[in-house]
């Protein structure tokens, strides 16, 4: 069994100590969702998206 999960590109909105991921555009509802972690994710609307995060924090300081 196949299921394409969609790709979609998420918004990073740092927020006071941690950064969460924005998905502007729901695929399935147009809304916007937030996550906390890239990946594979379920939406609260019940979609499924491979939650890709364009500028990884990389905290090597
Ligand atoms: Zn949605």
């Amino acid at each position: 069994m196949t299921t394409t999960i969609p790709e979609v590109a998420a918004a990073e909105l740092i927020t006071a100590g941690q950064t969460q991921l924005l998905v502007i555009d729901c695929p399935r509802c147009s809304c916007t969702h937030r996550h906390l972690a890239a990946g594979e994710r379920r939406a609260p609307c019940g979609a499924r998206y491979n939650l890709i995060d364009r500028n990884p924090t990389e905290r090597t300081s």
